[in-house]
């Protein structure tokens, strides 16, 4: 049998991304040892009786030692701090990376904590559900779906190329964008149509009295899948709105623009107009579907 990528990985949160991550690594024989450590002790119980990791506890910098990889998979929120408590324990030549959803705030939050000598790649796989907790987790997580990469100017290129590997080997198929680039995507493809979702939800649930009964009771696909999305993990949304402001505030100012030309169109009778938008969209539809990530 060949050696595997890593000696030693520790992931620092062990939610539906980090225990996907240990399925997918085990999965994929890419380390010797997998540990991780998680804020609960309740959290870290529930990694240990599905036997996610060799082992789960909640010292996060013990977990570290002798690391080879470290992968913090909390809440973007989390992710300075945890960097701040983790720093001194990570020994020389290990590559520190994240899942994070937003990229420029957590470079900005985990950077001044590591120490000389570390290799800081940050990534973000662009894999989830709308499930969290360790028993989300699941190994196909990552199959066929992409993971970005965001090295900064600074990143050892072996480390970068060992990474890449590494998220290759947990089936994903992997590209390089530099932060702020990343940020600005996936406010448009990802944090705006969460937005979106949790409005709709939410104005659907504020029609008052009988209204709201029948709502919920004749929920049609286009609510029912927007319910889906609004049913995903609050800390984790919260934190991304809040890490990635300006993106966000840019897009949906776009959006805002291109909503009132809807209505305009409607309250206007033109129809031509919203049947040019929908073929229009359509076709952005089954060029997804042709592109495999639909
Ligand atoms: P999750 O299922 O809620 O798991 C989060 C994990 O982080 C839990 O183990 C939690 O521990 C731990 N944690 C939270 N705050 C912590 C802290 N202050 N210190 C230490 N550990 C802490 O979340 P997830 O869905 O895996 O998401 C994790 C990251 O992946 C987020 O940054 C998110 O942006 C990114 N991401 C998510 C998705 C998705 O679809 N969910 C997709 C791609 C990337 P306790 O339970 O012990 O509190």
């Amino acid at each position: 049998m060949s050696e595997p990528l890593f000696e030693k990985i520790a992931l620092i949160g062990i939610g539906l991304v980090g225990g996907s991550i240990a399925l997918a690594a085990r999965r994929g024989g890419l380390a010797r040892k997998i540990v991780a450590a998680t804020r609960s002790a309740e959290t870290a119980a529930t990694a240990n009786r599905l036997k996610l990791t060799d082992h789960c506890g909640t010292d996060l910098a013990a977990a570290c030692e002798g690391a080879d990889l470290v992968i913090v998979c909390t809440p973007v929120g989390a992710c300075g701090e945890v960097a701040r408590v983790i720093g001194p324990k990570l020994k020389a030549g290990c590559i520190v990376s994240d899942v994070g959803s937003v990229k420029q705030a957590v470079v900005a939050a985990m950077q001044p904590h590591l120490p000389p000598g570390v290799h800081f790649v940050p990534a973000h796989p662009v894999a989830g559900t709308e499930n969290s907790g360790p028993e989300a987790g699941f190994a196909e997580l990552f199959d066929g779906r992409w993971t970005i990469l965001t090295p900064l100017p600074d990143s050892d290129p072996a480390a970068v190329a060992k990474l890449e590997t590494f998220w290759k080997g947990l089936g994903s198929l992997v590209d390089k964008l530099d932060p702020a680039h990343h940020d600005r995507i996936l406010a448009i493809t990802s944090h705006l149509p969460h937005l979106i979702a949790y409005t709709i939800v939410g104005t659907a649930d504020d029609l008052g009295g009988h209204l709201n009964a029948e709502v919920l009771r004749f929920a049609a696909g286009g609510f029912r899948d927007f319910t889906r999305i609004a049913a995903s993990d609050p800390t984790m949304w919260r934190d991304v709105f809040m890490n990635n402001r300006e993106a966000v505030l840019e897009v949906l100012q776009r959006f805002q623009e291109d909503l009132f030309y809807l209505q305009r169109a409607i309250r206007w009778g033109e129809g031509d107009k919203l049947f040019e938008l929908f073929t229009r969209t359509r076709e952005i539809r089954r060029a997804l579907i042709h592109l495999n990530q639909a």
